[in-house]
């Protein structure tokens, strides 16, 4: 199994190294708005703790992050009035990984609207920041 590379990005937005839009943060648990969205609302929730993927994360770990994944969905949900919510995690290049830090998408789904991209344009900051004003509204 690969090693953890503490030298990825959201890594660097954990040390505030680098910034991001924060709608949710607890001792274990960030979650952030997506750059890239597929969607009006495409957030990230992270573990603290580093691991590469799902594959190698620690499940006490896991054990506390899904029940912050489920808060986002439902706030992401409410706040952008969604029909659906949709959650994904990759593992490996193979599997759309790019970012190698455990992260839960969350992308809320309106009936017929179709799923910009994965990794397509930068949204901007602006926008950003007003759809998460919106998720926090609804947490
Ligand atoms: P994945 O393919 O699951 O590894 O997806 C990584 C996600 O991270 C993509 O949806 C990117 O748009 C997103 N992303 C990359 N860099 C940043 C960043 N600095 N802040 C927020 N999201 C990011």
């Amino acid at each position: 199994m690969t090693a953890y590379d503490p030298n990825n990005i959201f890594a660097k937005i954990l040390a505030g190294d680098i910034p991001s839009v924060t709608l949710y943060e607890d001792e274990d648990t960030l979650a952030f708005m997506d750059v890239m969205p597929q969607a009006p609302g495409h957030l990230l929730v992270i573990p603290k703790q580093g691991s590469r993927n799902l594959l190698d994360a620690n499940p006490a770990v896991l054990a506390k992050l899904l029940p912050v994944v489920q808060k986002l969905a439902n706030a992401a949900k409410e706040a952008f009035d969604a029909d659906g919510v949709y959650v994904a995690q990759f593992n490996e290049a193979a599997a759309g990984q790019t970012v190698y830090h455990l992260h839960f998408h969350v992308i809320p789904r309106h009936d017929g609207l179709p799923l910009k991209p994965h990794t397509g344009g930068m949204e901007n900051i602006d926008v950003l920041k007003a759809n998460a004003e919106k998720i926090r509204a609804a947490l």
